[in-house]
């Protein structure tokens, strides 16, 4: 077993859901931690992530403008830290806008891809840069079991996650010299704001269908992350892993 050494991560959509519970794990095992999220300064939320320690910039991961501010802020709080380069991306933000495919405006379409897609991109490209230099450094991208199933209703959010997990294999080859590991996490039905909308009815059903028979928690997916950034998974790379309850 090696010994996990402190890292320094940005986690993109950290402040709520899925990404705040990731953040939580990476600071509790001692890294240092960077959020960005388009939620502003003054909520609530980002006072208690600065509380802990969390750097914070606001970013839209639409805009290549606000990633690069991003990155900017990012580099020199590190610096301001003392911590060497950035090890750990986490390409989290995602939104879903769903309808039937006939019915999809484009403004839905491109939304979802330019969030849950491009901006995973863009974010990686701006890491791929600074990790280079590093020993060893890790992407993981947030993506979805129905980037392989498909799902109804989901046309762009499906075909967003989809080209996720083709990014994460093509950029695991592309930086496997570097040791640079890139990997996606394909959570199922996960219980947070994203799936809070759904009607009981509709999360009985998923239920049922799950074998687990449980909704995952954020905590599920999180422990994901931790395992594969860990030091003890550095064989793995270029792989989509499903944390869905046993979904097939
Ligand atoms: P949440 O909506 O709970 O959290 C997403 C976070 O990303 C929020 O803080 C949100 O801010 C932020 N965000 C939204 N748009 C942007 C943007 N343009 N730039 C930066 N940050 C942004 O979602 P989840 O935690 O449920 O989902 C996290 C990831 O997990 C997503 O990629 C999602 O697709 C994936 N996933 C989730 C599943 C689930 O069942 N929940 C299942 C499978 C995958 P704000 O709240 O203000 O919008």
């Amino acid at each position: 077993m090696s010994n996990p050494t402190k890292r320094a991560c940005l986690v993109t959509g950290g402040v709520r859901g899925i990404g705040r519970e990731i953040v939580q794990q990476l600071v509790a095992r001692g890294d240092t931690v960077f959020v960005f999220d388009v939620i502003d300064t003054y909520a609530p939320e980002v006072e208690a992530l600065s509380a802990a320690g969390v750097g914070y910039c606001v970013v839209d991961v639409r805009s290549k403008n606000s990633i690069d501010n991003g990155f900017c802020a990012l580099d020199s709080w590190l610096q301001h830290q003392g911590a060497c380069g950035l090890s750990l991306v986490v390409n989290n933000a995602g939104i879903t806008r769903d309808n039937l495919a006939l019915r999809m405006s484009l403004d839905d379409w491109q939304s979802v891809l330019d969030i849950n897609l491009t901006g995973a991109f863009l974010c990686s490209q701006y890491a791929l840069k600074r990790m280079i230099r590093q020993s060893i450094s890790y992407i993981i991208s947030i993506s979805s079991i129905v980037g392989r199933t498909g799902n109804k209703g989901q046309v762009n959010y499906a075909a967003a996650k989809a080209g996720l997990n083709a990014m994460t294999k093509t950029l695991a080859l592309e930086y496997a010299s570097r040791n640079i590991l890139v990997n996606a996490i394909a959570p199922g039905f996960i219980a947070t704001a994203m799936t809070d909308t759904l009607s009981e009815q509709v999360r009985d059903g998923i239920k049922a269908m799950i074998p687990l028979q449980r909704m995952g928690t954020p905590a599920d997916v999180a422990s994901v992350v931790c395992f594969l950034s860990s030091g003890n998974a550095d064989y793995i790379t270029g792989q989509v892993i499903e944390v869905s309850g046993g979904l097939v």
